[in-house]
């Protein structure tokens, strides 16, 4: 029985003719092989008395291996700056760029003016410059990378004091107090948890003291009985003050109609604040970029340290930066598309949300659709303390759960990802962008086959 079937599987090369004019032929041999393998294995275990599935089988197989690894996905998670689906889309004109100066040569390293040799770091500076008003502005890789060159320029060897409160873990394992230690500084932890106050940094400085450094608690929100230090007070210990804001905050939120106490680049220089960090891809909305900005003798340094060539920024993201920078200089917020997700009003999203039911209505009618009020997150780390209400499309399936249904609809070419509420899958209008809504009822039909 097991040997009849085994003698029974079609040619390898019969099968990859079957293929090759669909899919590209390198990766229809990769398919058909793993197929063919894990088939064998089964047969041989007794697990499979059958080959009437084997094209239905290899097909999946071939079209998963076919497909890029990395993917456009469709978020309905409601979670803003969503960290596992890449935190922060670009804005249309910030993309074209990207593409644009990606796809030749440019002056990334050329002084156009004086024909030798420039600086990549000078492109982004005045910007970040005129838009905060600070002295000096530096950009790396990321928030993580301007954390330890900040530390290891100015504190290598030296004492940074930071509240115990503050000594946070950011998604994905990425730790405060490890970056710290690796930059060779060494952490003098003041307060405790839920308590800091001026006199424990106070007690803390010795003469071996490089920096006091505030982190921003930007993943969770502590209530009750809290206390700790306000940086304009940690101003008046005279050593310089390192802040780690987190988010990239370049505006103010009342403009969205959000109420929170956020830090956002500007009023951090305008405090005296000598030093800051923050990221490019959480609420400044741009690619991820490290961005340091302050007093122009601490900033100077950083720029020299060796190290800084470790974390380099690339052309890809200095243009994605620019272009993200140039529509905050010409007050065009409205088109970075995590700011506009979070100004939208519920009686927008409630229109938007009738919208896509109606749309998923007429092209998979034997659906149970629903409209539901319910709450997104700004997630990525920021403003963990708000709720921001909205809408849902409600989806039920008679013999889908919710879970399989968001399991197939994972499993497209173009995954459509929402969130399950009370063995329902919801999809929140708030974070799908404005192309992406006609897309979805074919998505949902395809699911369904
Ligand atoms: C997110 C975050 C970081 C890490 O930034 P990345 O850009 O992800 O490297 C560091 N510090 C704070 C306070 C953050 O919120």
């Amino acid at each position: 029985m097991r040997e009849e079937l085994l003698r029974s599987l079609p040619q390898v090369s019969k099968l990859i003719e079957h293929y090759k004019d669909r899919y590209p032929e390198v990766y229809v041999k990769q398919a058909v092989k793993d197929t063919l393998d894990q088939i064998r294995k089964e047969i041989k275990e007794g697990k499979r008395s059958t080959l009437t599935d084997l094209y239905e089988f290899l097909e999946e197989s071939v079209r998963k291996k076919a497909q890029t690894k990395l993917r456009r996905v469709i978020n309905a998670t409601g979670v803003v700056i969503n960290t596992n689906l890449g935190r922060s889309p670009l804005a249309e004109e910030v993309a074209e760029f990207v593409s644009y100066i990606a796809k030749g040569y440019s002056n990334l390293e050329y002084d156009l003016d004086e024909g030798r040799r420039g600086s990549r770091y000078k492109l982004v500076e005045e910007y970040l410059i005129q838009l905060t008003g600070c002295e000096s502005a530096f950009v790396v890789n990321n928030n993580a990378s301007a954390v330890f060159l900040v530390l290891n320029t100015h504190a290598s060897g030296k004492e940074v004091i930071v509240s115990r409160g503050e000594l946070v873990e950011i998604g994905g394992s990425f730790r405060i107090p490890d970056i710290m230690r690796a930059s060779g500084a060494r952490l003098i932890e003041v307060g405790t948890t839920n308590k800091t106050r001026l006199k424990d940094y106070e007690i803390a400085i010795t003469e071996n003291t490089a920096l006091i450094m505030k982190v921003h608690r930007s993943n969770f929100y502590m209530e009750g009985f809290v206390e700790d230090v306000k940086v304009e007070d940690l101003l008046k210990l005279s050593l310089p003050v390192y802040y780690d804001t987190g988010s990239g905050l370049l505006l103010d939120l009342k403009t969205l109609g959000i109420n929170s106490e956020e830090p956002d680049l500007k009023s951090c220089v305008e405090k005296g604040i000598h030093l800051i960090s923050a990221s490019g891809d959480k609420l400044l909305g741009g690619p991820q970029a490290g961005i340091i900005l302050g007093k122009k003798h601490l900033v100077e340094p950083i720029k020299r340290n060796p190290l800084s060539r470790i974390v380099r920024i690339d052309k890809m993201t200095l243009a994605g930066l620019e272009m993200t920078l140039r529509l905050y200089m010409e007050e065009r917020w409205q088109e970075i598309p995590i700011l506009r997700m979070l100004s939208y009003k519920p009686s927008y999203l409630r229109r938007r949300a009738k919208k896509l039911y109606n749309l998923i209505k007429e092209k998979v009618p034997e659906l149970e659709l629903g409209i539901v009020k319910d709450t997104s997150k700004c997630g990525g780390g920021s403003l963990p303390e708000l709720t921001l209400q909205t809408y849902c499309v409600s989806i039920k399936h008679e013999k889908l759960s919710a879970q399989e249904l968001s399991r197939r609809l994972r499993n497209l070419d173009t995954p459509l990802i929402g969130r399950i509420k009370e063995n329902t899958l919801l999809l929140d209008v708030r974070t799908i962008l404005d192309e992406e809504l006609k897309l979805i009822p074919d998505i949902i039909r395809k699911a369904l086959l």
